[in-house]
């Protein structure tokens, strides 16, 4: 007697046998994987390809988030840290500013200065050459991953210099990296809806492919969990891969999840663990080309991190200090966590951690 299997398990088992195969999955299979509830499955072939690809090490920084102003032009509907010039609470630092404040906050071991902010018209590009100058020049040691893709955008917009000439005159103050910001769903029709009125679709790709072509390596980013559709999740992964496969330039893909305070993106929950452990796993199934994938525990909070370690997260970003953009927009996580909370966290789920630089060079291992 023949026992008839269901077509969702006869499709999952089609992308089991491929992804063991080496095989790379397609939008098809990325769609399904998204609207079958299978997570164990899921989680679990997303686990072998990370252990085939990191083995049980899992990475983490110890960085420090800055922010030289938080006046932006743009209104992304999702966004609750954004200020107008004058309004309660903006604010636009000076590099001797900010300098005083990382000498008062700063850990002994930051390798890595993350920094980002609003797109402050109110001050030239030279404003934001300065600011990273200032800080490279106090502290030469500590690796400067700054702006997103979208901010390059606006530099070039208000300088009248293209993507290649602002990332090189970023480089010469010290740029070596470029955060992963700005992507959001790379989706013309999701971007018009969250009024996402900054760098789009093709430029957030071409600032990142100008940045690797200059030797830049940088991250990429996901924000998941609104308005846009899970087709739009896999066509931004795919959109990444593409990109990927063209520069090799990404270092890490990060899903972020969508974080509830956001006054005119009307977002009234949380994203649910089973959707942010499948944001994880998905994505490290379908980008093949990318050595990493983080799971943020700012946005998904340390107790599904660690999860997140055994469904294909191989990094769990870094100390951070004091984060706000999150923050503002509702996280409920620590603003900053502690290298012995990090490592914690790791072992807790039975890895290795591992303590990296900007470049995922290995500084320690804590067996
Ligand atoms: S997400 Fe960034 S670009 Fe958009 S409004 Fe907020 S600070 Fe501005």
């Amino acid at each position: 007697m023949n026992i008839a299997i269901p077509t969702e398990a006869k499709q999952m088992q089609s992308i089991v046998e491929k992804v063991r195969a080496g095989e790379r999955l397609n939008r098809e299979d990325g769609v399904f994987l998204y609207h079958t509830d299978d997570l164990l499955t899921i989680g679990q072939l997303a686990n072998e390809v990370n252990l085939q690809k990191n083995g049980r090490k899992v990475y983490f920084i110890e960085n420090m988030s800055l922010y030289f102003t938080n006046v932006c032009e743009a209104h992304c509907a999702f966004c609750n840290f954004r200020k107008d010039q004058g309004q309660d609470g903006s604010y636009t630092l000076s590099g001797e500013e900010m300098i005083a404040y990382v000498e008062q906050h700063i850990h002994p071991d930051v390798r890595e200065f993350h920094i980002v902010g609003g797109h402050n018209p109110h001050v030239p590009f030279q404003y934001y050459v300065d600011s990273l100058k200032a800080l490279h020049e106090r502290f030469p040691e500590v690796a400067l991953k700054a702006y997103t893709a979208a901010e390059i955008d606006f530099f070039s917009r208000i300088s009248g210099l293209n993507y290649r000439e602002v990332i090189q005159e970023l480089m010469k103050v010290g740029l070596v990296s470029l955060t992963g910001g700005g992507a959001e769903i790379l989706s013309d029709e999701y971007r018009k809806k969250m009024k996402v009125d900054k760098a789009d679709v093709s430029q957030y790709l071409e600032v990142h492919r100008t940045a690797h072509d200059l030797g830049l390596r940088t991250h990429t980013t996901m924000l998941y969990g609104s308005v846009e559709k899970k087709e739009d999740r896999i066509d931004h992964m795919l959109q990444i891969r593409e990109l990927q496969d063209e520069t090799n330039g990404f270092q890490v893909f990060i899903p972020l999840s969508m974080q509830p305070i956001s006054p005119k993106a009307s977002i009234r929950r949380r994203n649910s663990a089973f959707d942010d452990l499948k944001a994880i796993a998905i994505s490290r199934l379908m980008l093949d080309n990318i050595k990493h994938i983080k799971a943020y525990f700012i946005n998904i909070g340390t107790q599904l991190t660690q999860v997140a370690l055994t469904m294909g997260a191989s990094d769990v970003h870094g100390t951070m200090v004091k984060e706000r953009i999150s923050h503002a927009a509702g996280a409920l996580t620590p603003e900053g966590i502690t290298r012995e909370d990090l490592i914690w966290l790791i072992k807790g789920a039975g890895r290795i951690p591992v303590e990296r630089d900007t470049f995922y060079n290995e500084v320690k291992v804590y067996e």
